[in-house]
């Protein structure tokens, strides 16, 4: 880390030692009508877009139009196959095998398939554990759980809340809510890196703090995938599920990835919901009666997958795969590092970071409340020709993402925001 300086020439000097600093011309960063480039701080929310992305399209569209249904197995990248050609790389990216990946679905649809299998309560053990400011889809989605096994939702939905003054959740407290409830506990279900605050939870010690009392863990990586070292193998959590079109720009609504740790990869008594998709790939199209289950993550698909979605998400791999992630998340940490800085230099009561200082315990995005929960501010920046997102009640969520953002972006971020405070 270097000694960060609160100048112009020192945020230039940053941009131009930056190894990945051609990345940024491989995206499309939107304008305003004057066609000067924003400063887009929203790709925790929407990644921008890689210019390849539309060749990629493009490619399943002409072999569509010239091969149609041969496409499946005739196409430049069969489309029978496809969800493998994103295999590898989004393994590499979240931390795990080939064999514990799939990219299939949206989201939320894969958190309650996960949870058909992983969500399996007793009358005795039922209870379903979250952070308290969880994700709204992630909450619906236990709570429904909850309500389709008979249980009530408020009595079986357990929060693990911030102290009172405090925004971070704090371990002790959910070691004491083990303690005191962890045989009641089925699932623990936390988002991986916490939409709201930024903070980076400790995947492994959750995962084996839950079970050790007997809890099967799974995390909602969306905040984290593309983002953060997530090491979901090395976690040992049961499953995960993250969507791509956040730090992963895929495009909006693209599909989600999915995590089933390979110890449960030839499982055939877990409960599921199944489709020719999780059939074996070799007797599919024998139509045959019986169900023959494909062992992996890839054993929970049902359906074949929207191509041009996955096109996406293919010419966004291969973005990250030229630039490495570890590359990416090396910058990220000076990225963001010097982004707190310039805010810290700004000693303004008006604002605060509630994201961890720890750079491990975070990724790129910055959380910064504001007093009284004065959103003008957000809106003034937006004025300003920033885009930021405001999250009720009183957070602006800014994201420096390494594979486009520049050090002059943060630079220029921070200057503006100090003239709109004053
Ligand atoms: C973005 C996000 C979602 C959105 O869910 P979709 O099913 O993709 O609409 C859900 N949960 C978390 C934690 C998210 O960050």
């Amino acid at each position: 880390m270097p000694n960060y300086t609160s100048g112009l020439d020192f945020a230039q000097q940053l941009d131009q030692n930056d190894p990945l600093k051609h990345f940024r011309s491989q995206f499309h960063i939107p304008k305003d009508n004057q066609g000067n480039e924003l400063i887009y701080m929203t790709g925790n929310s929407l990644g921008l877009q890689p210019k390849i992305t539309k060749e990629y399209i493009d490619e399943e569209l002409e072999d569509w139009a010239t091969l149609g249904v041969e496409g499946h197995t005739e196409g430049r990248h069969p489309w029978l196959h496809y969800h493998e050609f994103l295999t590898n790389t989004m393994a590499e990216i979240v931390g795990a095998k080939p064999l514990e990946v799939v990219v299939m679905n949206s989201l939320t649809a894969n958190l309650h398939f996960m949870m058909v299998s992983f969500y399996q309560p007793t009358a005795k053990r039922y209870k379903i554990l979250i952070e308290a400011d969880a994700f709204p889809s992630d909450k619906y989605a236990v709570e429904s759980q909850l309500r389709h096994h008979g249980f009530d939702d408020k009595e079986g939905l357990i929060l693990w809340k911030a102290r009172d003054g405090e925004e971070l959740a704090n371990y002790e407290d959910l070691e004491a809510i083990l303690k005191e409830q962890g045989d009641e506990i089925a699932l623990i279900m936390i988002g991986g890196v916490n939409y709201y605050t930024g903070q980076f939870f400790d995947l492994k010690r959750i995962t084996e703090l839950g079970h050790s009392y007997g809890c099967t863990v799974g995390f909602d990586c969306a905040h984290g995938a593309g983002n953060v070292q997530l090491n979901l193998h090395d976690s040992g959590a049961d499953f995960a599920v993250w969507c791509t079109y956040k730090y992963l720009n895929s495009g909006p609504g693209s599909l989600s990835g999915a995590f089933v740790h390979e110890r449960h990869a030839h499982r055939k008594d877990l409960n599921r919901f199944t489709g020719w998709w999780s059939h074996n790939k070799e007797t599919r199209f024998k139509m045959r009666d019986e169900f023959d289950q494909l062992p992996g993550a890839e054993g929970w698909q049902l359906s074949n997958p929207p191509i041009l979605s996955m096109a996406a998400i293919r010419a966004s791999l291969d973005v990250f795969k030229t630039a490495g992630f570890d590359n990416l998340c090396k910058k990220s940490k000076q990225l963001t590092g010097y982004f707190e800085f310039l805010l810290n230099e700004l000693n303004n009561d008006h604002i605060k970071i509630i994201t961890p200082k720890d750079p491990e315990q975070r990724g790129c995005q910055l959380s910064i409340q504001v007093k009284n929960a004065d959103k003008s501010l957000h809106t003034k920046l937006f004025e300003a020709g920033i885009i930021t997102d405001w999250r009720e009640p009183d957070v602006i969520r800014c994201a420096p993402v390494p594979l486009y953002n520049s050090y002059m972006d943060v630079f220029q971020f921070v200057n503006r925001l100090k003239t709109i405070l004053n």
